[in-house]
């Protein structure tokens, strides 16, 4: 897959770490945790647009974005979740050969700060469009928080 330059996606490469696959979709716990829980959901076939994912997809989608709010409220209570597709970043190359994926960032908002397995979790931004800004953490808290929201996946 390629997201070579989205900013929302991109910290260390790809999407992230796979947490769970759908038929049709793939969720990964997105590389940057400016705002614990951030996830990317991304469609496996591709297609430019979101006026060319069929029922099928759509319905499956939709059983995804019930159990990962499900989830995500189990286990970090956020305020809010932003879901956007946005694709910006495919259409920055030079050259005329833009190959958009359909991605969606999944973001949960919080009001407060959030302690997890030790580390604070904050969300200056919070009330407004979500910053591109890179936070990483460590890469055993990245797996708890991963197991985190499977583990209420799955129930
Ligand atoms: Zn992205």
């Amino acid at each position: 897959m390629m997201t070579d330059n989205c900013e929302y996606c991109q910290l260390a490469g790809g999407y992230g770490e796979l947490i769970e696959e759908t038929p049709y979709w793939m969720i990964f716990l997105a590389p940057s945790q400016r705002y614990l829980g951030t996830c990317v959901v991304a469609l496996k076939k591709k297609r430019a647009n979101l006026s060319e994912v069929n029922d099928a997809e759509w319905d499956d989608f939709v059983q995804i974005v019930r159990k990962m709010e499900d989830s995500v409220n189990k286990s970090f209570k956020p305020n809010l979740f932003n879901w956007s597709c946005f694709k910006n970043a495919a259409f920055r190359k030079d050259n005329d050969d833009v190959d958009p994926e359909i991605h969606w960032h999944f973001i949960p908002r919080y009001q407060e700060t959030v302690l997890f397995c030790g580390v604070k979790f904050d969300d200056p931004d919070f009330g407004h469009i979500p910053q591109p800004i890179a936070r990483k953490v460590s890469s055993e808290v990245m797996n708890n928080i991963k197991l985190e929201i499977k583990k209420n996946l799955l129930e």
